[in-house]
């Protein structure tokens, strides 16, 4: 199983935690203060979901955008006649296109 690096929002004390993957920080006591609630330290991604980030925010947001489009597309007049598949790359764009409003960076 792997190991979780944790830090408590009560006392601040970080600690590891040996832990099956489907188990959740929220889930996570503190051994300190026992506080239940504990924020999992993903050393990759700390600096990125710390904070008020909410995890899938920008996944959501892509989907919508891509619906929006989508909905767009189906709406062209016959004559501009192209079929359009969804691609990765459309993905990207629309996250690349993304208004900065909303966001919490
Ligand atoms: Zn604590």
């Amino acid at each position: 199983m792997p190991v979780y690096e944790y830090r408590c929002e009560q006392c601040t004390h970080q600690f590891e935690a040996t832990q099956s993957v489907h188990a959740r920080p929220e889930d996570t006591v503190c051994p300190q203060c026992n506080k239940v609630g504990a924020t999992r330290m993903l050393s990759a991604f700390a600096s990125k979901v710390k904070g008020s980030h909410k995890p899938g925010f920008e996944e959501i947001r892509a989907y919508d955008m891509l619906n929006e489009r989508m909905d767009r597309f189906s709406k062209l007049p016959p004559a501009m006649g192209k079929r359009v598949d969804v691609t990765p790359d459309m993905m990207s764009g629309a996250g690349a296109a993304a208004p900065p409003e909303g966001t919490d960076a």
